[in-house]
């Protein structure tokens, strides 16, 4: 019988890391206690990956694409059963949409200045190690992401887990860890802190060998990156407005509107948190919202009273219903709902606090609008400048371009559910790294590269 030589090299690995005392994933698996040793192992192993060719990068990539796919369902599982948020068939959706759908080397594009004076390339390089700190919200998600696109620049990365979900964070870097070796890459590309803190945070984005730092979380964080004097990506909190006009099809709205609210519990920050809709199909609109199967309309203004006090505390959020599903959350307030029951909702003003808070909850309030210019407007102040999601819901092409203009969000959603706008049920890459404040817009290989220029004189130019 002959051995496939893969299978061998794989076998002679095998055995020489059970010899040296290492795991399949390496003698860490990529995770470690202590901050300088992660940013060290980071470092060496970045050195090795820039030394070895795009191919490699690809064939890497390519192997945790191919390796944690059968992982998929185990680490939505993970994730719902250590953060109590989100919903598993939604988070499975998100986690194979960051590992087929998250754009690899082919981003890395080159341009080039030739002429009499020769040639001069202009390429994407990478910055070294990066540090890169992700939320619980989409915990495995944007570990995927940014690491395929990390690697494919050229960088090793060193993940600070949020405390609240760095158990399943760490097994993901895990995973990673043992595809990279499996695919002949070097020991530590990925690694992750074991018992993260905010001072094991902190002292990551101090130290002199991280060359990038990406934050994807809530302001606080991305205040932090910014301020900290290096090169930064900030992926903040977004409060998306769906707006509605006269010419929408409304029953589809609706559905849109229901669908993207309640995906992950409402999780993704780019999810629907508010629906804007004026007055000429207002009361239409509530009627589909009222008889739609997966909704529970609020309308006893005593109820709603509760349902605010509940979710909302000292002028906050309520972290404890934070990602919840709607029955569990109804129930708090003394309603029966059926396990079908995926989103709460209700006619709210404008400055209700479930129309001006990022709440994460799937609750959807629905204020009216006396026409476009007011919907507009509204959208806009309850987008608050995060310049992150909004959607539109209308067949007039003026009015769907105005808004687009008008809103400069990074994403931009037109007669769909809102996560159609990070490649589900849309066209284009996912990402969950999503940088309004600091313009990368939807994050991919390239985001995570500096621009360099190399000049060769009075040579190879061909005209
Ligand atoms: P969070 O801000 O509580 O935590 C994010 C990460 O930052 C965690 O790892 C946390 O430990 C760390 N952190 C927070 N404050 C810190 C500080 N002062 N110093 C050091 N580390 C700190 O966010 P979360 O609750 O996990 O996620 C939800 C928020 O993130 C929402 O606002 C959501 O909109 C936003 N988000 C944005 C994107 C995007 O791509 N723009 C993606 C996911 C989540």
């Amino acid at each position: 019988m002959k051995i496939d030589e893969n299978v061998l090299d794989c076998i002679v690995k095998e055995v020489m890391n059970s010899l040296e005392g290492k795991s399949d994933a390496g003698q860490t698996g990529g995770v470690f206690t202590d901050v300088n040793e992660a940013v060290a192992a980071a470092k060496k192993a970045q050195r090795q990956l820039f030394r070895m060719t795009l191919a490699d990068r690809k064939k890497i990539t390519d192997t945790i694409r191919q390796d944690l796919v059968g992982h998929v369902e185990e680490l939505s599982r993970m994730t719902v059963e250590e953060t109590k948020m989100g919903r598993l068939e939604d988070k499975i959706q998100k986690n194979r949409a960051a590992l087929l759908n998250t754009p690899g080397i082919e981003d890395l594009p080159t341009s080039v200045f030739s002429g009499d004076r020769g040639l001069t390339l202009l390429e994407l390089s990478p910055f070294g190690v990066i540090g890169s700190i992700t939320p619980s919200t989409n915990p495995t998600e944007t570990v995927i992401c940014n690491c395929i696109g990390m690697i494919c620049a050229g960088n090793s990365v060193v993940f600070s887990p949020h405390p609240g979900a760095y158990r399943v964070t760490n097994y993901t870097v895990q995973l990673i860890n043992k595809a990279i070796l499996k695919a002949g890459g070097p020991e530590n590309l990925v690694v992750t802190l074991s018992e993260p803190s905010l001072d094991k945070s902190n002292q990551l984005m101090k130290h002199p060998d991280i060359r990038m730092l990406v934050a994807t979380g809530g302001p606080g964080i991305v205040k932090t990156v910014l301020s900290s004097g290096k090169k930064a990506i900030g992926a903040g909190a977004g409060n998306p407005p769906a707006l509605v006009d006269q010419t929408a099809d409304i029953e589809k709205a609706v559905k849109n509107i229901v669908a993207g609210c309640c995906f992950d519990n409402n999780l993704p920050c780019t999810s629907e948190k508010e629906a804007i809709v004026v007055d000429e199909v207002f009361e239409y609109f509530v009627f589909n919202m009222k008889n739609h199967p997966e909704t529970y309309f609020l309308e006893d203004p005593s109820q709603i009273e509760a349902l605010r006090k509940l979710v909302v505390k000292d002028g906050k959020p309520n972290k404890d219903y934070t990602g919840k599903n709607a029955a569990y959350i109804l129930e708090k307030i003394g309603i029966q709902a059926s396990g079908k029951i995926k989103l709460i909702s209700c006619v709210a003003d404008f400055n209700h606090d479930f129309v001006q808070l990022e709440l994460l909850m799937p609750i959807l309030p629905i204020v009216r609008a006396k026409d476009r210019e007011e919907a507009l407007e509204m959208g806009l102040e309850a987008e608050h400048g995060n310049r992150h999601t909004a959607i539109c819901h209308s067949k007039d092409i003026d009015f769907l371009s105005l808004t687009a203009k008008e809103m400069q969000t990074t994403i931009f959603v037109k007669n769909a559910p809102s996560f159609a706008g990070i490649g589900i049920g849309g066209e284009g890459y996912t990402t969950f790294t999503i940088a309004g404040p600091t313009g990368e817009g939807l994050t991919s290989t390239k985001s995570y590269c500096r621009h360099r220029r190399c000049t060769l004189v009075d040579g190879f130019n061909i005209r």
